[in-house]
């Protein structure tokens, strides 16, 4: 599996006033600020999906401001426009047609869960169906689309009752349809073009009452709606409970930008342009090799310009889409303080504030990570955050390298690949 289709286009009116001047997939989910749709993204990300279509209607020019291409985030973003109307979710998915592969997961773009799709998929390769739906009982019967499932048939669906159906007890073999699911290309065909199509209302019910091959797999998930205020608050403290207890096993590259990843620039110039970006030998082999090792690859950089005036922050994203792409891709995220010392924030390095926000968003055990830069600022801020750091030498920085003592030294990027570690 490579795509996802995820919908966004949404007005999220019971979420007002929140959602007046914001898309509801836009809202923040993490105490960070990251929006739920970024992290359906990079949860999605992390088990192989790298393709994603988004449909916008109402404020997909945040969307699409926010994400872009969705290089800095390692992923290719599509965006599917229905800003002539809503054509509801089978509706979306014709209008998406000529972006769509042979088979894509449909996720609502305003629900929280981090499921782990691969027993769906494998249901779905199993049997060949049009579509395979997840399924659970975790919700009372009365506020969803039930499938009863053929028993012994390996989840054929036999029934579907749309709502309003007045069944108020699970009985054997009847489930709650939840939403997510797996599609095939197929099952465009199946859906008429230029008006609003519902996928669990009209073209589903349809083809189950056809026989056609339609799949469940019933299993416990929990899937927060973040419709309303109150929900909203709850997702959002499920949210950080879920980053609080989540090991924190993962192993990182904590990458500085200038005089790492790209040559720095002589003092008193700045970086504004993108062609003014040059990769410093040994990026590529690093980046590539450390990927394969299981390392996240993530940027971390000082970007006291934005503070000054001298930059954007929308500008500051285009050059880091660009190196993003010109990296391949590889970068799963960019972390940027914006700030300048007097600003006495905690992200700025030599402190260690996106550190340990990367360490909350990916699960990091410092004790596997590495912080490779040209600075003291960024040995020290990998000392503060409890990782082994990695100073890169240029002739600038000698002075630099006399106030600290970091792990290793290097004179190449590329000195780093034997201290990498090949357990994943
Ligand atoms: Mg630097």
């Amino acid at each position: 599996m490579k795509q996802a289709f995820l919908l966004a286009a949404g007005l999220g009116t019971r979420l007002r006033p929140l959602t007046d001047h914001m898309s509801k997939v836009m809202v923040p989910i993490s105490a960070d600020g990251m929006p739920l749709l970024e992290h359906l993204i990079r949860q999605l990300k992390d088990q192989g999906v790298r393709r994603f279509v988004v449909n916008l209607h109402y404020k997909g020019e945040q969307i699409m401001a926010h994400f872009g291409d969705g290089a800095r985030l390692g992923v290719e973003i599509h965006y599917s426009d229905e800003s002539a109307g809503l054509l509801d979710t089978a509706g979306a998915l014709r209008h998406a047609a000529h972006l769509l592969d042979e088979e894509f997961l449909l996720v609502y773009g305003d629900q929280l869960h981090n499921y782990d799709f691969s027993a769906l998929l494998r249901r779905h390769h199993e049997t060949g169906a049009l579509a395979t739906v997840t399924l659970k009982r975790s919700d009372l019967p009365a506020n969803g689309d039930l499938a009863e499932i053929e028993p012994g048939s390996g989840g054929h669906i036999r029934r579907w009752f749309g709502r309003p159906h007045g069944i108020t007890e699970f009985s054997e073999n009847l489930y709650l349809n939840t939403g997510l699911d797996v599609l095939s290309r197929r099952i465009l065909d199946e859906i008429p073009e230029g008006r609003p199509v519902s996928l669990d209302r009209e073209v589903l019910p349809r083809l189950v009452a056809e026989g056609a091959p339609i799949v469940g797999l019933p299993g416990e998930l929990e899937i927060l709606d973040i419709g309303t205020p109150e929900k909203y608050e709850f997702a959002k403290q499920w949210y950080t409970r879920w980053q609080d207890a989540r090991p924190r096993v993962n192993k990182a590259l904590l990458l500085d930008r200038d005089g790492t990843l790209i040559r720095a620039l002589p003092r008193g110039e700045y970086l504004t342009k993108a062609s003014q970006m040059e990769l410093l030998p040994g990026v590529e082999e690093l980046l590539a090799r450390a990927q394969d090792l299981g390392y996240r690859l993530l940027v971390v950089t000082n970007q006291p310009q934005v503070a000054r005036g001298l930059l954007t922050q929308a500008e500051l994203d285009a050059l880091h889409d660009d190196l993003a792409r010109r990296l391949g891709r590889r970068i799963d995220v960019f972390y940027a303080c914006p700030h300048v010392d007097a600003n006495g924030c905690g992200c700025r390095k030599p402190a260690d504030g996106m550190l340990r926000q990367a360490a909350r968003e990916f699960a990091l055990d410092p004790a596997r990570c590495w912080m490779v830069g040209d600075s003291f600022r960024d040995v020290q801020a990998a000392q503060a955050f409890g990782c082994r750091s990695a100073f890169l030498r240029n002739e600038f920085n000698a002075e630099e390298e006399s106030r600290v003592q970091p792990t290793v030294t290097l004179e190449r990027l590329t000195e780093l690949l034997p201290h990498l570690d090949t357990a994943v």
